[in-house]
């Protein structure tokens, strides 16, 4: 352990806090307050106290940040070569290598992830910005054979003023994926992070500007959705938005965006399957299902929170699932636990609401299924790992994202079956297969619908493979140069010559 990883542990755990942490917006190149002077408390999950405040915008503080970005926008910024811009890039990305004890202490803070999550969110984030550093000058477009008389050619320009809306379980990466390829792109942001941890966000805004961003290029208004995201997102001064979050904000947000034809992203919610055939390397299978439902105390996204099992191997990886589940300690993420806690108090109680409703239901709770008591774990918001049985294709724990640490159980025939449930929900975020028969995972990828696919190990990747959804999962990439092209707009241009 470095020693400044442990001051930092140390630090937040006898004072319960940092010094030194950001409270304001950052707009224009510096931390200023809300225009209200109101301000908010940040909690800290694993012991549920406040330990940060920060400032509280709303519709006032996003319009002084959206005049500061389209300002920028014609600024020193447009005038720098996309190799320089490159170059700020990565000297974001050592930058924040250097910082990253920091960067993943306040992260374990805010979000509530442990420590070693918050690691590699930090670390996929140094790559995040290499990547886009190396990408910024190799945004080409395209020329057309159009005969003797004519040149065509197409032009990725960026798209002006960008929107991010950011949700809270993974403030910093989710934060990242956007803010690099945008500033790749030449576009300037307005970023707005989840109100319940707005703090790496504000500190990636500074380190940006100290790795020579220009002023007004990158702002970050923390606030509630209802009253800075939704001024954000309903802003005539916005050319794109990216939101990342729930389906019904999402919906409410592509309404905002119709009012002005603003373009838009969407990568929500997700109910992915992992399934498991019968001739998996067991170990391999144990392993990768507990990872795709645990990690982060299931809330991703991108969580494989229904497993498909084939009727063969059922009991025996039941079995192991649930003996590895119930050894997982739910603790601290700044100490030695085996599963963090959830991020809010509504979050907690919407994960027991599902879990009850089930239960009332009849549905057969294998392990967990319940709140951890506070008394037990110093304060904080911790909810048991849980494997349940589905009792059928329309089970509510088959159709809804619960997001929390919470197995939904499908047991099927055979493989035709496995690829008929694992299509069978409004959602298509990813899926993911463990199988010997390569054959048969090839056609899985084929057939299932799902913005990614991983054979043999789930959250598989990393920046270079783009990422996001279909059906009410959401539309549009991140990361990848598919997550870079999001920021540009293509010009054709025609010359008679
Ligand atoms: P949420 O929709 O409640 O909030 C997300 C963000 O939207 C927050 O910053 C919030 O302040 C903001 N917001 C709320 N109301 C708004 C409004 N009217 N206008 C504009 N912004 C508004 O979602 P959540 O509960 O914070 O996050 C969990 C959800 O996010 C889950 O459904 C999860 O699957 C989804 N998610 C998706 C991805 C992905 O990449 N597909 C990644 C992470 C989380």
């Amino acid at each position: 352990m470095t020693s400044e990883r442990a001051q930092l542990i140390e630090e937040a755990m006898r004072t319960g806090t940092l010094a030194g942490l950001p409270g304001g917006h950052f707009i224009n190149g510096r931390f200023v307050d809300a225009v209200s002077g109101r301000r908010m408390e940040s909690f800290d999950p694993g012991n549920g106290k406040p330990f940060a405040t920060v400032a509280a915008g709303n519709a006032e503080d996003i319009d002084r940040a959206v005049a500061a970005a389209r300002a920028a926008l014609s600024g020193p910024w447009s005038r720098l070569n996309p190799a320089a811009r490159g170059e700020i890039l990565m000297r974001a990305s050592r930058l924040i290598a250097e910082r990253s004890a920091r960067f993943a202490v306040v992260e374990t803070l805010d979000s509530g992830k442990r420590l070693s999550e918050a690691e590699g969110d930090v670390a996929g984030v140094v790559r995040a910005f290499a990547y886009y550093a190396g990408a910024a000058d190799k945004l080409y477009g395209d020329s057309m054979p159009l005969g003797s008389d004519h040149i065509g050619l197409t032009i990725e320009e960026p798209v002006g003023v960008a929107a991010q809306i950011v949700p809270w379980n993974y403030p910093l990466s989710t934060a990242a994926r956007g803010i690099a390829p945008a500033l790749a792109a030449g576009c300037t942001l307005v970023v707005k992070p989840a109100e319940q941890t707005p703090l790496t966000t504000l500190m990636l805004a500074e380190l940006l500007q100290e790795a020579g961003l220009p002023e007004g290029v990158l702002n970050v208004v923390s606030g509630t959705g209802a009253e800075a995201g939704s001024a954000l997102v309903a802003h005539p001064g916005i050319d794109h938005i990216t939101f990342t979050g729930s389906v019904a904000t999402g919906q409410r947000v592509m309404r905002a965006a119709a009012e002005h034809v603003t373009r838009l992203v969407l990568e929500l919610g997700g109910k992915s399957p992992v399934v498991v055939l019968g001739d998996c390397d067991l170990d391999a299978a144990v392993d990768g299902v507990l990872e795709a439902i645990f990690e982060n105390a299931g809330q991703i996204c991108s969580a494989g929170s229904r497993l498909i099992v084939e009727q063969t191997i059922a009991e025996r990886l039941l079995d192991r699932l649930v003996g590895r589940a119930e050894l997982l300690r739910p603790g601290h993420g700044l100490g030695e636990a085996g599963i963090g806690p959830i991020n809010s108090p509504a979050q907690l109680s919407r994960v027991a609401a599902h879990v009850e409703r089930a239960r009332a239901a009849g549905n057969r709770i294998l392990t967990g299924g319940g709140i951890v008591p506070p008394e037990d774990c110093g304060g904080g918001w911790f909810y048991r790992p849980t494997i349940v049985l589905a009792r059928g294709a329309d089970d509510p724990l088959v159709q809804e994202e619960i997001f929390g640490p919470v197995l939904t159980v499908q047991i099927v025939p055979d493989f035709e079956a496995a690829v008929t449930a694992a299509n069978a929900t409004s959602f298509a975020l990813v899926a993911g297969i463990y199988t010997r028969d390569h054959a048969k995972a090839w056609r899985f990828a084929r057939a299932v619908d799902a913005g990614q696919v991983y054979i043999n190990e789930f959250f598989a990747g990393g920046v270079a493979m783009p990422f996001g959804g279909n059906r009410k999962s959401g539309f549009g990439r991140a990361k990848g140069m598919a997550g870079l092209r999001s920021y540009c707009k293509l010009k054709s241009v025609v010359a008679r010559i």
